[in-house]
């Protein structure tokens, strides 16, 4: 009571979704799960923006390694979408929770009559408490997983897109490291976490290395630009460490929690 209803788009990555044989990190998604539907029950509408659908595909199809070629990509990524989802909804569902997919593409989104489409059902599945779990369509599109820029980065940027579609206040993004550093961590032992950044410019991205884990695809860089296009839109991103869930409610709860992008309006 008193508390303002809050719209938090949630991205989890595959480095998060997945162990490093390839298979689903149950642990995570549980926990991923219950700190999502204990926020739903705060009184905020949640919209999870999930990878990991060629991964779990892959280990499922018993392939020896992550397809190289697109149509194995795009097959894996029709299996693995599907074990995702049956997952999703039978730990949702321990919560009570209802959840519904919704695949898009980029090319959906310039299509005046479909972006309203799109919108519309997310507005009509949050006004029915329900958590929309979103992902590039792979299986129809290729932006994703064959682009040489990885355009939407491991669906970095297909969540700032979902974000300013639906008008989200906050866009959190769950990654396998703690926040934005001054240079990456990985290759780095005396990087230092930047808590809050004003400004995307320039000097930004070159702190930002290339691509990022061997699950993962973005890197920093695509999460930066997903901050850039959402903070313009008056979105607050946070980039955090997919592992502490709890931060999920250090967030709503207005807390400092690994990196904050801060809206521009
Ligand atoms: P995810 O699958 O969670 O989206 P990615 O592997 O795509 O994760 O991106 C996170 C990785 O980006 C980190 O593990 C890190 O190695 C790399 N990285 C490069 N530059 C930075 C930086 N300045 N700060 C933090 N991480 C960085």
């Amino acid at each position: 009571m008193g508390i303002k209803r809050n719209r938090i788009v949630v991205k989890v990555g595959t480095s998060t979704l997945t162990n490093e044989h390839g298979n689903s990190n149950l642990r995570a998604m549980e926990s991923l799960v219950l700190a999502i539907s204990d926020i739903q029950n705060m009184n905020n509408e949640v919209i999870l923006v999930s990878s990991g659908a060629i991964a779990v595909g892959a280990n499922k199809m018993h392939l020896p390694e992550k397809p190289k070629e697109m149509r194995m990509k795009q097959a894996a990524a029709a299996v693995g979408q599907c074990e995702n989802m049956f997952l999703y909804d039978k730990f949702f569902g321990y919560y009570n929770k209802t959840v519904a997919q919704i695949l898009f593409n980029a090319e959906d989104i310039t299509h005046e009559e479909k972006k309203e489409n799109l919108a519309n059902t997310f507005e009509t599945l949050l006004e029915q408490n329900i958590i929309p779990i979103v992902n590039e369509n792979d299986s129809v599109s290729y932006t994703e997983i064959e682009s040489e820029e990885k355009l939407f980065g491991d669906n970095d940027m297909l969540s700032a897109v979902v974000a300013i579609l639906c008008r989200a206040d906050k866009l959190v993004i769950l990654s396998d490291i703690d926040g934005f550093y001054n240079k990456d961590p990985r290759l780095y032992k005396d990087a230092k976490l930047i808590s809050r950044i004003e400004e995307i410019d320039e000097s930004t991205y070159a702190l930002a290395g290339g691509a990022g884990s061997r699950r993962g695809t973005g890197g920093m860089r695509t999460k930066l630009q997903a901050a850039d296009i959402a903070t313009a839109q008056g979105i607050d991103v946070i980039v955090t460490n997919g592992k502490n869930t709890d931060a999920l409610y250090d967030i709503v709860n207005g807390k400092k929690v690994g990196t904050l992008f801060v809206a521009k309006k």
